[in-house]
């Protein structure tokens, strides 16, 4: 089939990070498309529908920081918005700017071919169109593959049942019926907790608990959204000043500089404060020195018993095998106490597995649970699945997922040897995935849109991340990582997940990088700066 179009810049995704990339693209003036799989915008808020999806980003440091008059405009009505009104946004930014003309939805590429002679992408759609570019940049998402388990029966279930990735757009009714959970990360937590009331019974079907601490959400007023908009300036500033891109600061007092008594009333008060003040906030030792992590995760524990009247039951739902803040941590509203309720129940997958689902709800090697509903809050194929999906082949058609396949490697997240003129925005190994994510996601658009006037201004028709400089990135990631206690835990940030084959246990995949979102921003900026020494350029 021949070519449909060409254009100099194909953006894939129109998520958070696509509808940011393709207005900087369009106020460069180039000739820019943004092609979506969905039939839609909005990436993971598009998709995400479950009942208590919200951001646990605070709403003001999520938003976009590029345009003052939207800043001036936007009124967000909650600290962690809900996922309906984060649609609302992304849909009022996408027309305040007039982008989704350069949107094309139901569109997804399948395949994409780097052709050395012409210095081009040439892409395939699904449904077989074909067209070309002289730059991809992909805005693929880190947590956009879903990933159900991989039971026997799965499909002669009779009720209804999906994974929350895929909650369906009309409403699910819930009242008064039988509902399965499997999944206890943040998001089975959000749901876990949102449905708890509104279902006839809820059974949870946990197979490794996860620490979990306060949302403290609240309603933001008038006045306070006042103060929040004349703090702007303040607040993007101290997100790009921290290492997680919040507003959180880490405290340097020193772990062992204060006695026990002493960091206990700071853990009251940080338990009480909202989001993720509790890792970010906390003394830094917490990520590295088991002492001082195993005190903290006790503190944890301890909060955990006083909310659960079981005391059975509360010590099923906190962690033995990993340390406080050594995963991606679920922020939650009411789910411990979910579990004080007669029609919750907790199925310990490690007591009883699960053996199969049936025709009318799930067996365990215990029990068989009769449900209408099961919930598949079983996670993704994190930061490199989306780029698995598509087939990508590079220079002398080598493919890209069989460079990754036992880890990817790129240059600083952001380019991978041996693919030219393909950019990652939030690609894997950059800050992206341990970090604010839309903060990552500006950053790493603003580098990628310098690099593409760079390339226009100077006629350049070929970017190449150097081999070395790769190698020497890949090292970085793995020393960053294996600094932290996170390195022993067996979450999507190692790359582990039971329902995809290869990535069961065992082999770390050194997915994202762990070091300070500060220095990772001013190094790219000094690579600009200088050129892009790391870079061959064409
Ligand atoms: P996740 O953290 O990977 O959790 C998946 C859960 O499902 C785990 O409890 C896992 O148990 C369980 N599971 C997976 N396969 C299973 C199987 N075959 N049988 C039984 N249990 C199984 O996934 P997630 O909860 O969807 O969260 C992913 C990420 O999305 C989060 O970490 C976060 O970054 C993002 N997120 C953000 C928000 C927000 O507030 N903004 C909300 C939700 C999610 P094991 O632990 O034993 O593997």
């Amino acid at each position: 089939m021949s070519e449909s179009e060409h254009h100099e810049v194909v953006v894939i995704g129109a998520g958070v990070a696509g509808i940011y990339q393709i207005k900087r693209l369009i106020d460069l003036g180039l000739d820019a498309v943004l092609l979506e799989a969905d039939d839609d915008l909005g990436g993971t808020w598009y998709r995400n529908r479950y009942p208590g999806a919200r951001f646990d980003s605070e709403s003001y440091t999520y938003g976009y920081s590029f345009s003052q008059e939207l800043l001036d405009e936007w009124h967000w009505k909650e600290r962690f918005s809900p996922q309906p009104e984060n649609m609302r946004y992304l849909n009022y930014v996408a027309d305040k700017f007039d982008l989704r003309r350069h949107m094309r939805f139901n569109a997804r590429v399948v395949a994409m071919a780097w052709d050395e002679e012409e210095r081009r992408w040439h892409l395939t759609l699904e449904g077989g169109e074909r067209l070309s570019a002289r730059f991809v940049i992909s805005c693929i998402g880190v947590l956009s593959v879903p990933t159900p388990p991989r039971y026997a029966g799965i499909e002669d279930f009779e009720g209804e049942a999906f994974h929350t990735y895929w909650w369906p757009k009309e409403p699910v009714p819930l009242e008064g019926r039988r509902v399965g959970v499997i999944g206890t990360g943040a998001t089975g937590i959000q749901v876990i907790a949102e449905i708890a009331d509104k279902v006839g019974e809820l059974y949870v079907f946990q197979r490794r608990p996860n620490w979990s601490t306060p949302l403290n959400n609240a309603p933001i007023s008038e006045e306070e959204m006042a103060e929040i908009r004349a703090r702007y300036d303040e607040i993007f500033a101290n997100c790009a000043q921290s290492p997680g891109g919040f507003e959180h600061v880490p405290d340097r007092r020193g772990f062992w500089n204060l006695t026990h008594e002493e960091r206990v009333a700071f853990w009251d008060e940080l338990y009480r404060r909202p989001g993720f003040a509790i890792l970010q906030a906390n003394f830094i030792e917490i990520f590295s020195d088991e002492a001082a992590n195993r005190e903290l995760s006790e503190y944890i524990a301890g909060r955990i018993r006083e909310r659960v009247d079981d005391p059975e039951i509360a010590e099923k739902l906190i962690p033995k095998d990993h340390g406080f803040g050594t995963q991606r941590l679920p922020l939650e509203t009411n789910y411990f106490e979910a579990y004080n309720r007669d029609n919750v129940h907790l199925v310990d997958l490690s007591e009883s597995p699960i053996e199969r689902i049936t025709r009318t709800g799930i067996q365990t090697s215990a029990e068989h649970y009769d449900l209408d509903v099961i919930v598949f809050a079983t996670g993704f194929n994190a930061i490199t699945g989306a780029f698995d999906h598509i087939d990508i082949r590079g220079r002398d058609g080598r493919e890209l997922a069989e460079k990754w396949r036992d880890g990817p490697s790129t240059w600083r997240g952001l380019l991978t040897h041996g693919f030219p003129n393909l950019l990652m925005v939030a690609g894997p190994q950059s800050v992206s995935g341990s970090t604010n994510y839309p903060r990552a996601i500006e950053n790493g658009v603003n580098w990628v849109t310098g690099l593409i006037a760079h390339a226009s201004d100077h006629g350049l028709t070929r970017i190449e991340a150097q081999p070395e400089a790769e190698q020497a990135w890949v090292e970085e990631v793995i020393r960053a990582h294996e600094r932290i206690l996170l390195r022993r835990s067996k979450g999507w940030f190692t790359g582990y997940n039971s329902n995809v084959e290869g990535h069961e246990a065992g082999k770390v995949r050194y997915q994202a990088y762990f070091g300070p979102a500060p220095k990772y921003v001013a190094t790219l900026e000094a690579q600009a700066a200088e050129g892009y020494p790391e870079l061959v350029l064409e």
